[in-house]
């Protein structure tokens, strides 16, 4: 009588699958989550940017020192970069920018 059942040869295709399409997915999976970080960051400075717009416009002409001075008035919360990275001025392009290359706008 013969056993039901999966051979070891079987068993052992069905894991190799399982691990090449692993291998496929899970960095499209991390790339897609990090393009997704980058694109609200970038959303983010742009928010950032048109508050600074109207503090200066209130303000004739001076900048807030910090992101956080921005709230609750211009901005209901602070926003923070979903990657970590900080907002600091810089002078080059005149606005708010995150501390990651990654997400960096072209200005
Ligand atoms: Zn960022």
């Amino acid at each position: 009588m013969r056993n039901k059942g999966f051979t070891l040869v079987e068993l052992m295709v069905v894991v190799a699958i399982i691990i090449i399409l692993a291998a496929i997915l899970v960095p499209r999976y991390l790339d897609v989550t990090d393009q997704a970080k980058a694109s609200k960051c970038m959303a983010n400075q742009r928010t950032v940017e048109g508050a600074v717009s109207v503090y200066m416009a209130d303000h004739e002409g001076t900048m807030p020192g910090a992101v956080s001075d921005l709230t609750p008035t211009y901005i209901e919360t602070t926003p923070t970069c979903p990657s970590s990275g900080g907002y600091t001025y810089d002078s080059s392009v005149g606005s708010y920018t995150c501390s990651l290359n990654e997400h960096q706008r072209s200005y």
